[in-house]
């Protein structure tokens, strides 16, 4: 969709122009913090190594600051960010329409408040959700590490004992792993819950969460104490402590499990994995939330967006509703408010943008994410179907300019409009082709296009803190996009398009290594798909099909037996 359609989706355009033009004038007179942190750069960088990281071209290499030396390191980031800072007379709500508050430190995290000038969201936030997210807010205070209530509630987990009453402060702990996309549907879904529930959310703090994303909460840590009492690493499927084996061995039964007055464990183990079993997944059934209730500790282990089950479920769909009137903002809404890149991702992030993306007239991010076991990738990859798919894609949905067969059958002798193509992937071979056919031939309108990948790491590395780095910059590049193709079935894809808050056009998964048809299709909404969905009905106790149940939680459009939430009204 162009600038100042119907959509408003290109209304990004004239933000990036105003950038450029101050970027423009910034680099015929820097700033003199930025001058002096230049100077400072060159004194302490090696100048080959300097020159290898700032090269003009298509794939740069990365920079990211924590490369420099610590002296270096805080000059630069500082002047740097001050120069690629849009002035102040830009407007842009740096609070995100109230999910955020003020009062955060500014410079140990730029992201927080400068996510929103290189996003613009329709979307508004009910007064009800920032209602309910400052007391949440007020609940992680009061319960979080170093406090007596936390001191408390660990220790109930040490002494095994069962708990007869209820207290203030009861905790949702989660398991964290996968990729990157998965992490942030997993830490959004368990964070949902926590609302829904009165619960604080705490997250395990030893998978690089630190590293790649600020503290949302104020005045506490969401990171699990080092202390924490549980090998929580050792629980899986089947865990005696799991609520399924718990179910499913009898050890909650009849009218244990029915009452509610009745003890509780003082810690359940949920296994909500993709490898998730019938007695696991009684977890998003009326009674058995209603047994979960008084239990102080929920240890959850998930790799999916478990949010529209939760849609499902009788006694949260008041809250809910109040909660979210737009029902498709869950993941935008609360991304937007939880995650916040730190300084060195988000100095890449916007340097990469600064560079090569905002001077376009339009910006199309197209995530390629190329599901083959690594033995495939190795012998038979990359795979000239795929870049067909995305090209067919691209152009038959108007995206991207048809080339011109020859020079004479350009239709246009050119017209100054200039696409960025960001292309992510795994692979550079993609990018490199596209970028290959618009760089030889003329495009139909004669609009040029520029194509710019920011990394290829070949393969997934789940445990390596640079490559999850420059991952989560990426997925903050994508969301700057003003036009996205996703690939089907990647959470990747979902967490740009859910911080944009942009449809995608969904490229489905190719079967045989034959081009699908149809290629692609525009997404129902913004909202990631929850992979492996149950469709049990607790009540009728019988399979059934839940993308029937309400109008508002359908199939995917990518996984059909998947389950995303769409906005009933944007239908
Ligand atoms: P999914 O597997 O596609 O659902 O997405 P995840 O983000 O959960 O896991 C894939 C992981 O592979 C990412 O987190 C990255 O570590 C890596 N990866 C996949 N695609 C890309 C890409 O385009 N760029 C980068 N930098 N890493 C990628």
């Amino acid at each position: 969709m162009e600038r100042g359609s119907a959509t408003g989706e290109g209304a990004r355009a004239p933000l990036r122009k105003r950038l450029e033009r101050q970027r423009t004038a910034g680099e015929k007179s820097p700033p003199g913090g930025f001058r002096a942190a230049l100077a400072v750069c060159f004194l302490l960088v090696p100048p080959v190594l300097l020159l290898q990281r700032w090269q003009a071209g298509p794939a740069p290499a990365w920079l990211f600051a924590a490369d420099l030396p610590p002296e270096a390191n805080r000059d630069i980031k500082d002047g740097v960010f001050d120069d690629l800072s849009p002035s102040a007379q830009i407007e842009y709500d740096r609070l995100l329409g109230g999910l955020l508050i003020e009062g955060f430190d500014e410079r140990s995290c730029r992201s927080r408040y400068q996510f929103a000038r290189y996003h613009k969201s329709e979307r508004i936030p009910s007064p009800y959700l920032i209602e309910r997210l400052r007391r949440q807010e007020a609940l992680q205070k009061k319960c979080g590490p170093g406090t007596k209530s936390y001191r408390s509630a660990a220790e109930q987990i040490r002494s095994g004992q069962s708990i007869n009453s209820t207290k203030d402060c009861n905790y949702v702990f989660l398991i964290i792993h996968a990729g990157l996309g998965n992490r942030m549907l997993e830490i959004t879904s368990a964070f949902l819950y926590a609302l829904l529930t009165d619960r604080i959310l705490l997250v395990d703090r030893y998978k690089e969460i630190g590293d790649i994303f600020c503290e949302p909460f104020p005045g506490t840590s969401w990171l699990i104490p080092s202390d924490f009492p549980l090998s929580y690493d050792e629980f899986t499927l089947g865990s005696p402590e799991s609520y399924g084996s718990m179910l499913q061995n009898n050890v909650i039964s009849g009218n244990m499990y029915r009452s509610l007055a009745s003890a509780k464990p003082p810690y359940v183990y949920l296994h909500l994995d993709g490898n998730y079993g019938f007695h696991d997944k009684l977890f998003y059934c009326e009674d058995d939330q209603q047994f979960l209730k008084g239990v102080p500790w929920l240890i959850i282990r998930t790799d999916m967006y478990f949010v529209p089950s939760l849609f499902l479920i009788p006694s949260y769909h008041e809250e809910l509703s109040k909660l979210f009137p737009e029902k498709d903002t869950v993941f935008h809404h609360l991304g937007r408010y939880l995650f916040h890149p730190t300084n060195d991702i988000w100095y890449s992030v916007i340097k990469y943008y600064r560079t090569y993306l905002a001077k376009a007239d339009k910006i199309v991010g197209i995530q390629i994410r190329v599901y083959e076991k690594k033995g495939i990738l190795q012998r038979n990859g990359p795979f000239p179907h795929i870049l067909e798919q995305i090209l067919s894609c691209s152009q038959n949905e108007k995206l991207l300019p048809e080339i011109a067969g020859t020079d004479k059958a350009a239709t246009t002798a050119g017209n100054n409009r200039t696409v960025a193509v960001l292309a992510t992937s795994l692979s550079s071979w993609y990018s490199d082709e596209i970028r290959k056919r618009y760089s030889k031939h003329r495009t139909v309108d004669g609009t040029t296009v520029k194509v710019y990948q920011p990394s290829h790491e070949e393969y997934q590395k789940s445990r390596n803190r640079k490559h999850n780095m420059k991952a989560l910059a990426e997925i903050y590049l994508l969301s700057m996009s003003d036009e996205l193709i996703t690939s089907g079935f990647s959470t990747f894809g979902y967490a740009a398009q859910g911080l944009a808050g942009l449809t995608p056009w969904i490229m489905y998964r190719s079967v045989n290594h034959v081009v699908p048809d149809p290629v692609c299709g525009r997404a129902m909404s913004i909202e990631p798909c929850f992979h492996q969905a149950p469709f049990y009905d607790c009540k009728a106790k019988r399979d059934t099909d839940l993308g029937k149940v309400v109008p508002y939680v359908k199939h995917c459009e990518d996984v059909s037996w998947g389950l995303k939430i769409v906005n009933r009204t944007r239908l």
